[in-house]
């Protein structure tokens, strides 16, 4: 099949390189001409472990192609998928200004029948309106279909080829038939539906493993105070099929350019129809608030932070991504820069994105974890990167100024602390908190 992504991000670009990888004729088309020339020269823009080697390996067989000529990538192509950007706008409500452009361009681009599939996260009703500003601007016929993404960051290219399950939402017995073909190869999960169904499940199913976030973090807050242990907690709930032990591993909240956005988007998609979504509204709070138990701590430890030196381990909201996007570590830095000290920070690979967004002579960037760590007053891990679990703790114990060690993440057991002179915080686990 002849495809052409439109918009090369996390989502476009290990789509259309796992559906070349599948055997297909994919162009992935995106505005930023920087992008594309990085693209075109064998750099790859994003980490993404495993990508890389099948980018080189499809372009080397001619079946990826990369472009900012969306009009000409349109007209060569039978399916035409849109993965543009749909972040928050200030009140919460997904920006649909990318979805729009791009819809426009693909409605001055056709020049036959042709498939358009939003993969991007997007309000319900949304497809319904690219399809009529596809209209406004050409006059061949199409169809429309919403089949939402559901890879994970940091494991985007095994979640694309072996989902768990895909989504197709048309009205359209011939768009259903072309995507069946395009996805079967994947997987026999395949559910077709009606578009604003599957508009839903993407929202759905975000909003319900936030939930689960925030639920497993106030759980882990009440253990603390009752002298329960929530990994334990965590492990004897996860038994229960019928509640998976997935998601339950408490921290310092959720981040990331998904769940943030997507809950506070599916409050507003409520509001709009006056229906007051609370048990989504208090996930949000419990998460905003969560981070800052790292602040807390940090004063019970040092009192005043004022002109002390904080070591920062981890600035992606994830491990074995470099996305930042409304990762913990903004909002904790700068809690701790407005509470007067100064902070090392240090990510594998996250770090020059994370400067990017906060630039501040307050903050040293560092080159590596023991930089970081060295003559720091305190170390909080914000990321569990394999790095920081593989770390011993002698090591940080002589880098430190004081051992004081605020584990966001819960990477260390206690075990490991036994007989150390730590002053050591997790998250949920009483002997350690
Ligand atoms: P991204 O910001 O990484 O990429 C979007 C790309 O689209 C950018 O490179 C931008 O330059 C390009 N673009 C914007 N307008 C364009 C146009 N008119 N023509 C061509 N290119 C254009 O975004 P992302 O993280 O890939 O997310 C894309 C969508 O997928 C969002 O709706 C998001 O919610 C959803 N999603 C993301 C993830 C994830 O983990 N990142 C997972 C599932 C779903």
């Amino acid at each position: 099949m002849k495809l052409s992504v439109i918009g090369t991000g996390y989502v476009g670009l290990v789509s259309g390189v796992c559906f070349a990888e599948l055997g297909n004729e994919v162009t992935c088309v995106d505005i930023s001409r920087e992008k594309i020339n990085l693209l075109n020269d064998g750099i790859v823009p994003i980490y993404e472990p495993g990508l890389k080697e099948l980018i080189d390996r499809n372009k080397e067989l001619n079946r990826l192609t990369f472009t900012t000529d969306l009009n000409e990538a349109v007209k060569q192509t039978d399916v035409v998928i849109i993965a543009v950007g749909t972040p928050s706008m200030p009140n919460g409500e997904a920006n649909l200004s990318y979805i729009q452009k791009a819809a426009r361009q693909i409605g001055e681009a056709i020049n036959g029948y042709k498939v358009i599939v939003t993969k991007s996260t997007v309000p319900v009703g949304t497809n319904e309106k690219v399809g009529s500003i596809i209209s406004q601007y050409s006059t061949y016929s199409f169809d429309i279909a919403s089949v939402p993404e559901f890879l994970r960051e940091g494991s985007a290219v095994i979640d694309t080829l072996n989902p768990d399950r895909i989504i197709i939402g048309t009205e359209s017995e011939r768009a259903a038939a072309v995507l069946w073909d395009l996805h079967s190869p994947l997987t026999d999960q395949i559910i077709i539906t009606d578009i604003r169904s599957s508009e839903m499940i993407k929202y759905a199913s975000n909003a319900f493993l936030a939930t689960k976030i925030s639920f497993i973090n106030e759980i882990a807050n009440i253990c603390e105070k009752v002298g329960a242990n929530v990994e334990k907690v965590a492990l004897g709930m996860g038994m229960d099929h019928r509640i998976g032990s997935a998601f339950l591993k408490a921290g310092i909240g959720y981040g990331g350019s998904c769940f943030p956005k997507d809950t506070q988007a599916l409050i507003q998609i409520a509001g709009q129809m006056d229906y007051d979504f609370k048990l989504l509204k208090s996930v949000v709070d419990v998460n905003n608030d969560q981070r800052f138990n790292v602040i807390r701590k940090l004063k019970e430890i040092l009192g005043d932070l004022e002109g002390c030196t904080i070591g920062i381990w981890g600035l992606a909201f994830k491990p074995e991504t470099d996305d930042v996007r409304d990762a913990p570590a903004f909002e904790i830095i700068s809690a701790i820069l407005e509470l007067g000290a100064n902070v090392k920070a240090y990510d594998p690979i996250a770090a020059d994105n994370f400067r990017n967004r906060l630039d501040d002579p307050r903050i040293q960037y560092c080159s590596s974890s023991m930089e970081a760590a060295h003559d720091a007053d305190a170390l909080c891990i914000l990321t569990e990167w394999e790095e920081f679990k593989s770390t011993p703790l002698p090591d940080i114990q002589t880098w430190l100024k004081s051992p004081n060690l605020i584990d966001g993440r819960n990477i260390f057991q206690e075990e490991e602390l036994n007989g150390t002179p730590f002053v050591y915080y997790s998250v949920g686990r009483p002997s350690m908190s």
